[in-house]
Parts: structure tokens; sequence; C-alpha cells
């Protein structure tokens, strides 16, 4: 039953919960936020919080850049509006409520830099052409000490052991309770293959929903490792050479309750789904320049690393920046999914979304046919062959991540043009930041931004 807002901050004040944190992701994924106080809930609510137009031109270091020329200097004020159908009293945090905010102008009217916003255009487009997406994360972490800039380990492996999880027993145990307790659903959560990695996967969802909750996900998770004195580091990198972090964005794609992406069995989908994962696959370049933006993004999609690096689908190729997971008998059909495995923490959930989807319908709008997928690592492969297979590599470069997301005016499209023009500033602010540093260095100043 949706409450009140008066209800509601009667509610948490009852429980003890003194401030409320409407909290959005900026254009590097980063999660900033306003904290108001339970009793002026109900106002904003109606009016907002006012805060700066220059989030949508701040970069991954906090520095603004006024490079786009929509928000040339400093005068102007949005309004943040938290979404209240999705305040959670946070576990973790017992004097705090959280829930996501929304970006409006002053006459209350979207404002075209909301990222949210963008994503609930996609999810309309979608619905207006009958077609309903569901969407869940797969979340990677570093959890550990932050010792004079040296990582310390929380964990020392086996990957996927119960010995390294139990090197971690009481934070893994306050997390699934805090997890639970702030109604975010998971899979499950193991030891990942990484340094002092962990993983745990998101229910999917509807897309608003998916995004949200991964924003509460990271919220919860640095709270429970606070608890311990532990911190955790959701970066694409925390190592120049080692394992990255892939937050890999699941999506299917559904018409009058039935996955269209069900029918795959071993060779693949079929139909619209074959199209929608043809759409995903025309586009993926200028999916990953969104998906996985930073500058570290670029350096964590190698070959060998699970991670992808090569622009094409396999089924259940862990490889494949596109890995098709068919249904089967023991999960049923409507398991099915595509797993994009070039997204990482960097990138702002909304956009990421809004993205696939945006290039996923077109897919299907077209009636794009879907080429025989990959089971190989094409990294092993030489240039002929993968050439040869129409395998290309995704961009390397912040150049050519930018050439690739303006080639594709599905996707720049999704984004509109003014939140295309401050993602682009921020992206080229990155860059010139990064530009002479060692990746080293790129790589630390990331590691606890997310
Ligand atoms: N850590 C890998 C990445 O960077 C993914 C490993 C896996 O779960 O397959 O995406
Ligand atoms: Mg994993």
């Amino acid at each position: 039953m949706r409450r009140t807002p008066a209800a509601l901050a009667q509610e948490l004040a009852e429980a003890g919960v003194v401030g409320l944190t409407i909290a959005w992701a900026d254009n590097n994924g980063i999660p900033r936020s306003r904290t108001v106080p339970v009793d002026r809930i109900e106002e904003v609510a109606q009016r907002g919080v006012g805060i700066t137009t220059l989030f949508a031109v701040f970069d991954s270091h906090d520095a603004i850049t006024f490079a786009h020329e929509g928000l040339p200097n400093a005068s102007g004020d949005v309004r943040l509006l938290p979404v209240l159908e999705r305040a959670t009293a946070l576990a973790g945090q017992p004097g705090f409520a959280w829930a996501p905010g929304r970006q409006l102008t002053h006459d209350g009217s979207p404002w075209p830099y909301d990222q949210r916003g963008a994503l609930e255009a996609q999810i309309k487009r979608a619905a207006d052409a009958g077609l309903e997406i569901k969407a869940g994360y797969e979340l990677e972490f570093f959890i550990g000490k932050d010792g004079d800039g040296e990582l310390t380990p929380a964990h020392d492996g086996p990957a996927y052991s119960p010995h390294a999880l139990l090197a971690v027993d009481a934070f893994a145990a306050k997390l699934l309770e805090d997890l639970a307790a702030n109604d975010l659903k998971i899979g499950q959560l193991h030891a990942e293959y990484g340094l002092s990695q962990l993983e745990f996967s998101l229910e999917p969802s509807n897309p608003i929903k998916a995004a949200d909750e991964q924003l509460l996900a990271r919220q919860t998770i640095h709270a429970a490792a606070a608890e311990y004195g532990l911190k955790a580091s959701f970066a694409p990198l925390v190592s120049a050479e080692g394992v990255g972090n892939g937050w890999h964005l699941h999506t299917s794609v559904w018409r009058d309750g039935e996955n269209l992406l069900a029918d795959g069995g071993g060779s693949g989908p079929s139909g619209d789904g074959a199209a929608y994962l043809a759409g995903l696959l025309r586009d993926l370049p200028a999916i990953t320049a969104v998906t996985a933006p930073s500058v570290p993004s670029l350096h964590r999609l190698r070959p060998g690393y699970f991670s992808s690096a090569y622009s094409f689908w396999g089924i259940e190729n862990r490889e494949a920046a596109l890995r098709y997971v068919p249904g089967s008998e023991l999960l049923g059909a409507n398991h099915a999914n595509v797993e994009l495995k070039p997204s990482d923490a960097s990138s702002n959930p909304y956009l990421a979304l809004a993205a696939v989807i945006a290039a996923g319908i077109a897919g299907i709008q077209e009636g794009l046919e879907l080429g025989e997928p990959i089971q190989d690592d094409p990294g092993g492969w030489s240039d002929e062959q993968r050439a040869a297979r129409g395998v290309a590599r995704l961009p390397a470069t912040p150049q050519e991540q930018e050439g690739a997301l303006l080639a594709s005016q599905r996707v720049t499209g999704a984004l509109g043009e003014e939140l295309l023009g401050a993602f682009l500033a921020v992206r080229r602010s990155d860059a010139a930041w990064a530009a002479d540093k060692p990746l080293e260095e790129v790589v630390a100043a990331h590691l606890w931004r997310y």
C-alpha cells in the first residue's frame, strides 16, 4: 500500500530515522546525494531540494568541466525530488532512510540531464511497442582495507572457496542481513576470482527498479563494510594488471508475458529474441561507451579475463561481450537472458539501461538477423580470423570510445542532445586528466569513487 509522504515521515521517525538521503548517480556512475531531516519529507516530496545544474558536468575527480555549451557557467538550479515509493529505512545505517532521486526543472517539467528520465523514456518506448524489459545486475567488488594507498585484502582466496568467505564471515553475514532488510533480493554470494573479490547478483526486475536497486546495493555494501572497518571498491580495476570488477548487466525482453529470448536452447534465440540480441550486437561499441565509460573501464576490457574485449555473442561463452544464457529444463525457459559483460560501476545504471533498451528495441523493430554464435575466445585468433568472423575489438581509447558512441544515433538518441553533450564533455575531461598519468595512478584515483 502506498503511504502518503506525511505517513512515511511519521513511520520513519517512529523507527528512529532522522534523515532521508536522496541519491542519484552522475555521468561517472558516482552516487551523489542530499540528506533532509525526516520532518521535511512532506515538503521535499512536493518541491524537492535545490541542486546545481553542474552535477551533469562533474567529472570522475569532482572537477567541473565547462566545456559543454549547454551548461557554461555556475548559474542555474534544478530540484531533486525523492521517489518515495522506493524509500527504504537503511538496515546498516539506523539513523537514515534512502530514496532514489529525480531531477526536475523549477516548473516541475523533466530536466533533460536527468538520467532517470532518459531511462523512463526508453521504457515507454518499449511499452509503446508492446515490449517489456527485465534487468538485473551482478556486482563484483574488492573488500579490504586501504593502508597508505596499499590495498590490504580481507580474504586471500581461494577463489570461490567457503574458506575465503570465512575470512569475511561477520561482514558477509551482516551484508546478507542488511540486503534482505533493505528488500534487495539476491541470487547468491561468493568469493570471486579477483583480489579479495566478492560477488552477488540482484534479482531481475523492471529496469528502473534494477537501476535503483543497484544504487541501494552500493549503499548497503558500503555501510556493512564500514561496520567491520573494511572498505569496498567497486572500481572497474583495483590494480593495473589484476582481474577487474565487472557489473554485468542481464536483460530479457518480453511481450504479453512471454520471454522472447526463451526459445533459444542450444542454438541461440530466434525471431524477435534474436533480433533483440542482434540489436545489442550492432550497437555494442556505442553501448559500451555508456556502460563501461571511464578510463579504467577501457583497461578492464582485455582478452582472457572474462570481462570481454571483442564485439561478439556466444552461448554461455564467458569471453563473449554478449553472453546468451539459455533457459533449461531445470531453470525453466523464462530464465533465458543476455548478459552484457562490458559493464561496470563507473557507468550510470539508468543511462546504461537506456542505451541497452534503445539498441535492443531497434533490433526488434528493424527485424535484424543474428549471426552465428562464437564459442571460442577470439583474443587467441589472428587479425585475419577475427576479420573473417566480423569480430572487432571494443573501443580501447577514449577517442575510439567517443567515435563509437557518436556513430550510433540509436544510443545517442537515448541520451538526448543535452545529456549527450554533458556526457561527452565529462569523458573528455576524464581523458585529459588521465592522459599523462601512469595507469597505476589512474586506477588508484578511481578506487573509492563509486
Ligand atoms: N571479473 C570479470 C570482469 O571483469 C568477470 C568474471 C566473471 O564473473 O565471469 O568482468
Ligand atoms: Mg563474476
